[in-house]
């Protein structure tokens, strides 16, 4: 009698996900398990070219990356059909794409949405992102990046979460929650494992010290925490660590991220980051660079195909052992399962697919937008503009172009259909009241020819917006600058308006991916509003927030250079060995433009005393800190409590403050609200030594909120 062929174990979904793992690791093949090693570029692959590129795009590859396509999702699912259909096991291949801030309808740039110091709201956009996406093909994100920088030069620093190892770790986790955890879900990546941000002197790709103290404190924890939330993959880094290239980094990659943090998933090199062990003088060659990635903990290989070029060699040779092996294929495996791609391999067209961005989108892009800009200076409350007749000049460059509101890694939103601000303007200006736009200069180069209509328009007006800033791509990756300045004729342009337009109220709007350098315009114009690149509904959001019929709320979570010799600067500096003037420089002052956590509204909000439940807290006990907040202004605002500590005398020096905790709520006109942070001493007071491990001592602790501090004893 014939026996019915039974279907294998990994294909029941009703069995553990180890256990379909290892049935399968049992079938594969050696190239087949390298195979699903490699991560594959599209480039400009269609549907209708794949069949003459049968060899680029094998159906025994692990994984597929679809950035920069038009027709996603059909792409994806002909590759995927290939792999199911056209491999002798039929494994799904797993689709990632890079969704940093939205995807049809794009968020504000990440350092934008920081400063609205709210998880639940990086949450949501990220859960909408991960929609989208999935509406595209998409099972993977290379997102959130959580890496540290302190150098607005880095043109990456816009896709930071600012400065604060705290809130990145905080929105490092939201975004997890968002991506992995909703109804859609894709995977999320923590990127770039480790210590990418510190590029020297802002220059992308360079080589990167980092003392192990500041590897601990500050790069590390955002990983670490969203490692512990269930984030299934990381991203080795391009950089050079101290000696050691990140993506080769075992100490890195092994022993702190498996052994230390028990992470289970998958490492992924960034793109080309194993070719480039060659160009950064760690492998002599291809295989050399290879062997060194894979044996110290990555273990699918991003584009350049080295792992699949000489994994075979390095295995048969024992250079690389057939453990290692099951154990890298085992983590792709793993990611897949979870994901349920071998029960549902293919995604389904839906009413997102290739859709532009739905009201509720851009409702939650303008929530968002509204919520991440910040109101820098309003000297005599210039703003909201009161104007109720008379003209409106819109001058500068930004004001017309609805791509800039978008910012970078924004691939596949359209700044085509982004409403730009001199257009929102327009539809909610009363009737009655004029608006003149003249762009003045180009965002980059270019001449004065379009100065004089500027200034005429800024003569004739009331009441003048300039709209400065910097393109799209001026931020991000491979967008470095050596200065922080407006680029191009925008400063001249700027000065010649403030000096036309003196004794008006003069509004600047900056759409940036960095803070910008401030320091010779800003006495010039009275009020100054950092929009980021606040995303599809940019324009909307700004609009609104100029005429007060929205609020703003942002605060920085960046420290404001007045100039980029200034940098590094940031609010968690250690103390000087020397008080007062003393160190200085002495052709600019110390202090920044803006500090971190600068953020004005149109409410205005008085702080109570800070207040402390006990003097003293042991190991196991809490404390709370205590703040009442009034709302003392005309309406409703969102007050946002930064709470920061200081350890003055430490076994390790520390910050001169340090954040540690922060919330933000919505007060009516007249409201108060106490807010309150409760401290766990191991959690919120340990610091690490550069062994990582974290020690609290006892000793006096000051909290710091606003410009008030109290001070209590941790017991021994
Ligand atoms: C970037 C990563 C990105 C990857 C894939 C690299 O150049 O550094 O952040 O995820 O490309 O697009």
């Amino acid at each position: 009698m014939q026996r019915k062929p039974s279907s294998p174990a990994f294909r029941d979904a009703s069995r553990p996900v180890e256990e379909r793992i290892a049935d399968l690791l049992a079938r594969l093949t050696p190239e087949e398990k390298i195979d699903q090693l490699h991560q594959c570029g599209v480039g400009d692959a269609s549907p209708n070219n794949l069949a003459a590129r049968a060899d680029e795009f094998r159906p025994t590859y692990g994984s597929f990356i679809l950035n920069g396509i038009t027709a996603d999702l059909a792409l994806r699912n002909e590759l995927q059909r290939r792999c199911v259909g056209e491999s002798r096991l039929g494994v799904p291949a797993i689709f990632g794409c890079d969704v940093i801030h939205g995807y049809r309808a794009i968020f504000p740039i990440p350092l934008a949405q920081a400063c609205a110091w709210d998880a639940g709201l990086v949450r949501r956009l990220c859960a909408s992102a991960a929609e989208m996406a999935r509406a595209h093909g998409v099972d993977w994100t290379f997102a959130p990046m959580v890496d540290h920088c302190v150098d607005p030069r880095w043109g990456r620093i816009a896709e930071t979460f600012g400065e604060s190892a705290h809130a990145t770790g905080a929105f490092a986790v939201a975004s997890v929650r968002g991506y992995q955890g909703a109804e859609h879900s894709i995977a999320a990546c923590l990127k770039h494992f480790a210590g990418y941000g510190a590029a020297e002197g802002g220059r992308d790709y360079s080589f990167t010290g980092v003392s192990a103290q500041q590897l601990w404190e500050d790069h590390l924890p955002p990983f670490e925490a969203a490692v512990r939330a269930g984030a299934l993959t990381v991203m080795s880094a391009f950089n050079d660590l101290n000696g050691v290239p990140a993506s080769a980094h075992a100490e890195l990659l092994t022993e702190v991220l498996r052994t230390r943090w028990g992470f289970a998933g998958l490492v992924v090199s960034d793109w080309n980051a194993v070719l480039q062990l060659v160009r950064q003088g760690f492998a002599a060659d291809g295989a050399e660079a290879a062997r060194r990635s894979f044996n110290a903990g990555v273990d699918l290989d991003m584009a350049d195909g080295l792992f699949r070029a000489h994994l075979p060699a390095l295995v048969r040779s024992g250079a690389v052992t057939a453990g290692r092996l099951d154990e890298a294929v085992a983590r792709v495996l793993r990611v897949k399962f979870l994901l349920g791609l071998f029960e549902r391999p293919f995604i389904e067209p839906s009413a997102l697919t290739g859709a532009p961005p739905t009201e509720a989108q851009l409702a939650l892009a303008y929530e968002a937008a509204v919520r991440s800009a910040v109101l820098l200076k309003n000297d005599g409350a210039v703003l909201p503009l009161a104007v109720t007749a008379g003209r409106i000049a819109l001058i500068g460059p930004l004001a017309t172009d609805g791509g800039a509101l978008l910012g970078s890694w924004a691939q596949h939103g359209r700044g085509d259909e982004t409403v730009t601000m001199a257009e929102a303007l327009r539809a909610r200006l009363p009737a009655g009241v004029g608006l003149d736009v003249a762009a003045g200069c180009a965002i980059e180069g270019g001449g004065e020819d379009g100065f004089a209509p500027a200034l005429a328009a800024a003569r004739a007006a009331d009441a003048v917006v300039l709209c400065l800033g910097e393109t799209g791509s001026m931020s991000g990756e491979n967008a470095s600058r050596a200065t922080l300045r407006l680029p191009g004729r925008q400063e001249d342009l700027a000065r010649a308006v403030a000096t036309a337009a003196a004794g008006k109220p003069v509004v600047l709007v900056l759409v940036s991916g960095r803070p910008l350098e401030l320091h010779t315009l800003e006495p010039l114009v009275p009020a100054i509003l950092a929009a980021w690149q606040p995303g599809s509904a940019g324009g909307a959001a700004l609009a609104d927030l100029l005429l007060g019929r929205a609020n703003p709320s942002g605060r920085l979570a960046i420290t404001w250079p007045r100039t980029a010799g200034q940098i590094p600067i940031y609010h968690h500096e250690r103390p000087r060995a020397r008080g007062g003037r003393e160190g200085a420089y002495q052709d600019i002052e110390t202090a920044p433009q803006y500090p971190f956590g600068h953020g004005l509204s149109y409410a205005a909000f008085r702080f109570g005393e800070l207040r402390l439940s006990a003097g003293s807290v042991g190991v196991g006990e809490t404390l709370a800190a205590e703040l009442e907040v009034a709302n003392t202004g005309g309406r409703a605002g969102i007050a946002t409590v930064l709470w920061f500590i200081r350890d003055p005398v430490a076994s390790v020096t520390r910050p001169w403050r340090e954040l540690k905790h922060f919330e933000p709520a919505l007060l009516g006109a007249g409201e108060k609200r106490v807010f309150r942070w409760v401290i766990v001493p191991e959690r919120d007071l340990s610091f690490p030594g550069a062994d990582g491990a974290r020690r609290l001592e006892p000793g006096r602790i000051e909290v710091w909120v606003g410009d008030q501090s109290r001070s209590f004893a941790v017991a021994g």
